[in-house]
């Protein structure tokens, strides 16, 4: 009995002293994976219509985030998967020479609520409850606290909701709703669970708003995409990439 229990301290002492010299990298990304494991295990909101959608556990200095995963989603378990995603990664493609499979490699994705709401009367998608929202912010908290990112994108009102006051940073008296105009082409510095990181907004992609195809909406998503290429985080990542997978990158 005393030899098992020796036998298992020194397997415990071997355990700890392995991951103590595990690089930060390999813990951080050991840690990622064990939080993604949860993250789709979650069932918290029983008015979801699909389990968690995850964009897998790309270790990153940015993060992208979306708002809730629509019906097709789930199916392909991979968010932004349909029309919003062709032209998100359009944007990409055209100003930071990114295409879809490079974005996916390099850039770890969260959304506002990582489950499918379900149909509204009107027959489009449902925009999370507030308490939804909050029962999937802890997630964002905790891949913000993993990743620490330099650099987050919320794409659309949505998620540019979950990190700054839009009223005060659009001016305005009324919290909602807001114009989108003071906040896309714009960088915020912005705050979340004990961390700062740059905050560069987009509209939502998906074809239920036009915003973002006439002016100036046109123009500010123009600005805004041209201040994240320029990003030093994006910089990187494409140095990153291009040593890693040589011809990746489009042509700028
Ligand atoms: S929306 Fe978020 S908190 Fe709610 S069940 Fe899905 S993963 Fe869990």
């Amino acid at each position: 009995m005393i030899g098992d229990q020796y036998f298992r301290s020194q397997i415990t002492d071997h355990r700890s002293h392995f991951v103590a010299e595990m690089s930060i990298e390999n813990r951080e990304r050991l840690e990622l994976n064990r939080h993604i494991a949860q993250l789709l295990k979650c069932r918290r909101c029983p008015g979801m219509k699909s389990t968690p959608v995850s964009g897998g556990a790309i270790k990153s200095d940015i993060m992208i985030i979306g708002q809730a995963p629509g019906p097709r989603e789930p199916v392909l378990q991979r968010p932004f998967a349909h029309t919003a995603g062709k032209t998100l990664f359009r944007w990409f493609e055209e100003f930071c020479g990114m295409n879809e499979a490079a974005v996916r490699s390099k850039i770890y994705f969260a959304a506002v609520c990582r489950c499918f709401p379900g149909k509204n009367s009107s027959g489009t998608d449902r925009v999370p409850a507030p308490d939804e929202i909050r029962n999937c912010s802890s997630w964002m908290d905790d891949e913000i606290g993993i990743l620490r990112p330099r650099l987050i994108i919320p794409v659309g009102r949505l998620a540019i909701m979950q990190f700054i006051d839009c009223a005060k940073s659009a001016g305005e008296a009324v919290s909602f709703p807001y114009r989108l105009e003071s906040l896309i082409g714009h960088k915020f510095r912005a705050k979340r669970a004990g961390y700062r990181f740059d905050l560069i907004p987009l509209p939502h992609p998906s074809g239920a708003s036009p915003w973002h195809k006439i002016l100036p909406g046109r123009e500010l998503t123009e600005r805004a995409l041209k201040l994240i290429a320029r990003h030093a985080a994006t910089r990187e990542l494409k140095v990153n990439l291009e040593s890693t997978n040589p011809g990746i990158l489009m042509q700028d």
